[in-house]
């Protein structure tokens, strides 16, 4: 297969800069760059986007973004030792990378992107749903930016997609499908990473909504999805009774019967319910 660009391969990078994966920092690296360079078209055409990058490591997923002509990627990076590897990638790709050195739960990404902006990372495990949580939990819509497409466990992944009725559906699900169009793209096994994790991983792609598929306070939503799922194995009006004390009421007159549970609510539903203990 042809090389995607003239920069050394990546076990070579690693080698040279003695990059030995830390698992605290949920270091799982993706060598295959005919595999990264997919990942970044799952993302779409990224030839006029900034690109936000969270852990680039030793710059796999970085150079697959670089090559499939993404206007500008700023990847944030914990680990220093990364960094050199990162500057050659940047030397390579004139005015084209930004490497910020910084905890990504510690700063403000949007401050460094200009619109429009996709995000693609194959994220750290150990904080990649709070990052997720963060991206999509926001008051207003629609979000700085326009797509999400990340590396997940397989587990996390069904999560997000999951429809109602199934074991899986819960929090995630509802905050992620409010708004988002989401979808499973692509699935990986262990072997694709070095070292290879316990897990299968999945890529998800979420794709922003012009508006919410229903209307709901962003906050009250949050509160009603929290409480219901926090107890989801009972009916929802035990589950919600800290809510509101006439819980039983809100619900009927939402159209929703009290004793269903939380696994079987769609997100209409949980919207009107939300529009009902709002008022
Ligand atoms: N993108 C690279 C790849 O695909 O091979 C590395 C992915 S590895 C799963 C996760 C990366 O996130 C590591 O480089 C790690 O150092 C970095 N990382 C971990 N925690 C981080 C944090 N809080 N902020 C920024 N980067 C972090």
């Amino acid at each position: 297969m042809a090389a995607i660009d003239a920069l050394p391969p990546l076990r070579e990078v690693i080698a040279r800069h003695g990059l030995s994966a830390r698992k605290a920092l949920g270091q799982n690296f993706l060598l295959d760059l005919n595999l990264t360079a997919k990942i970044a078209r799952a993302a779409g055409d990224l030839t006029g986007s900034d690109v936000l990058e969270v852990g680039p490591g030793p710059g796999g997923l970085t150079r697959g973004l670089l090559a499939e002509g993404a206007r500008r990627v700023v990847a944030v990076e914990k680990d220093a030792r990364c960094l050199p590897a990162l500057a050659e990638i940047a030397a390579a790709y004139p005015g084209r990378l930004e490497v910020v050195e910084g905890d990504a739960l510690a700063i403000d990404h949007r401050a460094l992107l200009t619109p429009p902006v996709k995000i693609v990372a194959n994220l750290p495990y150990n904080v990649g749903t709070e990052l997720l949580t963060r991206w999509l939990d926001v008051a207003d819509w629609p979000p700085f930016w326009q797509s999400l497409t990340l590396m997940f466990q397989r587990e996390v992944a069904e999560r997000i997609v999951a429809a109602p009725g199934s074991k899986t559906y819960g929090r995630l699900s509802i905050l992620a499908q409010w708004r988002c169009e989401a979808r499973i793209v692509m699935d990986l096994p262990p072997e694709a990473f070095t070292p290879a994790p316990k897990v299968r991983s999945s890529v998800i792609q979420l794709t922003a909504l012009p508006a919410p598929r229903f209307p709901a306070d962003a906050k009250v939503l949050s509160r009603v999805t929290a409480a219901a799922f926090n107890q989801r194995r009972k009916m929802l009006r035990a589950a919600l009774r800290a809510l509101a004390p006439d819980i039983e009421d809100r619900l009927r007159a939402a159209g929703i019967d009290p004793t269903r549970r939380a696994e079987q609510l769609s997100i209409a539903e949980f919207c009107a319910l939300a529009r009902e203990i709002a008022a």
